[in-house]
């Protein structure tokens, strides 16, 4: 059976472009690698922040709408996206969150991890989880310089999806992506995908009142999963198909290809591909700094920026 690699991104709605960047760089300390435009509305931003080359594992991507309504978790969604720092930086963190009036929760213990709870600017749950045993090859991390490779966040730790309930989603997890059940605290389930170095767990809550989300700002648009090249990523497909449904065809992102499903318990997946990534179009040194746009839109880049207010990460 061929398995997914873990979370490839995470991909969410925003408001304001410019207020985003400022907080995913500056107060979270990511790298914006990519600046580009949502392929299938080019008026909107898509703005990708990771690490040093927002590689699979440690990409959170925006799309931005300025003038879309406000969403609200619940389920069918990803209700929070957990990132993974080393577990001595938690106090670095809320100490740096209080003096930044960035709204936080006390810490809780789940499945023995300590997470920290925060809000964007659009009120998007996140978490740092603070973890042991993080990977030694630092290379990838990121840092600012208030933000160091002690306290840098690292990648994805988990994600976790509200769902009515589990049998409308476990399958898919299990039999087409290779996750394994690996705890179960209250409502929640812990997965893992074995054998995988970042971005392995996920989390499902589990609660059958729970109300519908309402996809818009401030929420998860869709959970992308990794594919280690094109044919894992056609068995993969055929792994969903097995089980039913429908995913797309297999449609190329450009950094990427992507096939997307609805889950039958309302959570959009993606399967995308490892490669060939975010230097495919930019220098490695360059990154994010200009607007970019995969070929077939870069004719129409006249029109394109004139629709954008410009958008730059301050030092
Ligand atoms: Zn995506």
């Amino acid at each position: 059976m061929t398995t997914a690699q873990g979370i490839h991104h995470i991909t969410a709605i925003g408001s304001d472009p410019q207020r985003l960047v400022d907080f995913y760089t500056q107060t979270l300390g990511l790298r914006l690698v990519k600046k580009t435009v949502n392929q299938d509305d080019v008026s909107a931003y898509h703005l990708f922040f990771g690490d040093q080359t927002g590689g699979p594992g440690m990409d959170l991507t925006f799309f931005t709408f300025p003038r879309v309504a406000t969403g609200n978790r619940g389920a069918g969604q990803v209700t929070t996206t957990s990132l993974a720092v080393p577990a001595a930086s938690l106090s670095f963190w809320q100490a740096r969150f209080e003096t930044l009036g960035v709204t936080q929760e006390p810490l809780v213990d789940q499945f023995g991890w300590e997470r920290l709870v925060f809000y964007d600017p659009d009120n998007q749950q996140l978490e740092l989880v603070g973890v042991d045993d993080l990977p030694a090859d630092t290379s990838q991390v990121w840092t600012t310089s208030q933000i160091g490779v002690e306290q840098a966040i690292r990648h994805f730790h988990s994600a976790r999806m509200l769902v009515n309930d589990k049998s409308l989603i476990e399958p898919i997890l299990i039999q087409s992506f290779g996750y394994e059940q690996m705890a179960e605290e209250g409502d929640l389930n812990l997965y893992v995908q074995p054998g995988v170095q970042r971005s392995a767990y996920l989390e499902l809550q589990v609660d059958p009142d729970a109300g519908p989300g309402r996809n818009a700002s401030g929420t998860v648009h869709h959970i992308a999963f990794t594919a280690e090249d094109d044919s894992a990523q056609n068995e993969l497909r055929e792994q969903v198909r097995r089980l039913g449904l429908q995913p797309t065809e297999v449609i190329d992102r450009y950094y990427f290809k992507s096939v997307y499903f609805r889950t039958p318990a309302g959570v959009l997946f993606e399967i995308a591909t490892s490669g060939p990534g975010f230097t495919a179009d930019e220098d490695a040194a360059t990154l994010g700094e200009r607007l970019a746009l995969p070929p077939f839109l870069e004719p129409h880049r006249e029109q394109i920026e004139a629709g954008l207010t410009p958008v730059t990460v301050k030092q």
